[in-house]
């Protein structure tokens, strides 16, 4: 995803990295206007803040960020030994263990979300990702053996988790589950990091991590943000369609940048649960409009699990703003639900 204030000489690109950031200033923005940047969660971060109604001072501010992310991290990253969801994945017995109310609030939306689509998106897809070498042990770009896809199968299953908001106790129904949190843990940091700067007094913001993003008010121009959704081509950066954003989350999940090819044949990261093996549809991408980052984030990894016709179908059924972008030949064609394309007609460019 890209974020745009005007034509191409001012693209923000949202994937990853950012073009011409210093333009924000250097084309009419209001002077007080400031970028906050830096990495987490093997990616990076990008926050823009349109102006500084409590003139906070801007380093200050992105040490509160810089906490936060690190909590976040501290209770969802698999490359932390310490972390929440490490020390309960290394956990082999069969008591609850208690986690923090943000373990608990994100472990409430992956199970729903997993509920909704019947076990197509599933956090404890982890064994899984591993196998496949997505997770966070090295591993050669090779193709698993069948037994043992069907070994790690065995320890994937969303109905294994059981908790309880009110006591925070987690309990896991067989001891080997593997919950990985990566397709909502950017999610959920972008809307810790909104909370926060809402609460510093800040209207007017764009929050990203590693592409999944939420925006208020306006840009530093005083006009709509605007979001470029990126070509899902793997060998170039292009646009294929800018659409005018505020006061929501916004994520895209894609085949196009986290892959390996083997055998000339293209697996992504993006694990279907019942075959144990990575997805092979003609979706390339899905963007999702929601309230919070979070929610978007996991939906959007799931409408890349389901595809896109038992997407598009579910995605109907819980009245959801959706894009899919799905290949065809060498063509890339859209789909998209109602309430994109009512987005789109009223507040595109
Ligand atoms: P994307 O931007 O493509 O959504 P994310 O990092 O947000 O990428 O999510 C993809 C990650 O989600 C994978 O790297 C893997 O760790 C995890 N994952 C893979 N398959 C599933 C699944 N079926 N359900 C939930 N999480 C999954
Ligand atoms: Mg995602």
């Amino acid at each position: 995803m890209i974020a745009i204030k005007k034509p191409v000489k001012n693209l923000v690109f949202l994937t990853g990295f950012f073009i011409c950031v210093t333009l924000l200033v250097a084309c009419g923005a209001s002077n007080d206007s400031a970028i906050i940047s830096g990495q987490t969660m093997g990616t990076t971060y990008h926050i823009s803040l349109s102006n500084n109604p409590a003139k906070h001072d801007i380093a200050a501010i992105k040490e509160g960020v810089e906490q936060r992310l690190s909590a976040v991290n501290q209770s969802f990253s698999t490359y932390i030994d310490s972390s929440e969801v490490s020390t309960l994945n290394q956990y082999t017995g069969g008591e609850g263990q208690v986690k923090s109310a943000a373990f608990i609030q994100v472990l409430a939306e992956a199970q729903n979300i997993s509920f909704l689509t019947e076990g197509a998106y599933d956090i404890t897809v982890g064994p899984l990702v591993n196998l496949w070498g997505f997770g966070p042990d090295f591993s050669e770009d090779d193709i698993p053996q069948a037994d043992n896809i069907s070994q790690a199968i065995k320890k994937v299953g969303y109905t294994n988790i059981i908790f309880d908001r009110v006591t925070q106790q987690v309990k896991k129904l067989i001891p080997e589950l593997y919950m990985d949190f990566s397709s909502i843990a950017k999610g959920y940091g972008v809307d810790t990091i909104a909370e926060y700067i809402e609460s510093q007094g800040f209207n007017d913001y764009m929050v990203e991590i590693g592409g999944e993003m939420r925006l208020r008010g306006s840009n530093p121009e005083g006009t709509q943000w605007r979001i470029a959704i990126e070509k899902p081509d793997p060998t170039t950066r292009s646009i294929q369609r800018i659409i005018k954003l505020s006061d929501t989350a916004v994520a895209t999940s894609g085949d196009y940048r986290n892959f390996f090819i083997k055998d000339g044949v293209r697996f992504s990261h993006t694990i279907d649960p019942t075959t144990g093996s990575p997805v092979r549809h003609s979706l390339a991408s899905v963007t999702v409009l929601a309230p919070t980052s979070m929610t978007a984030d996991a939906w959007a990894t799931a409408f890349m699990v389901l595809g896109p016709k038992k997407g598009y179908d579910l995605a109907m059924k819980n009245n959801l703003s959706v894009l899919f972008i799905v290949k065809e030949k060498d063509e890339y064609k859209e789909l998209m639900t109602p309430q994109f394309q009512q987005f789109f007609k009223d507040k595109a460019a």
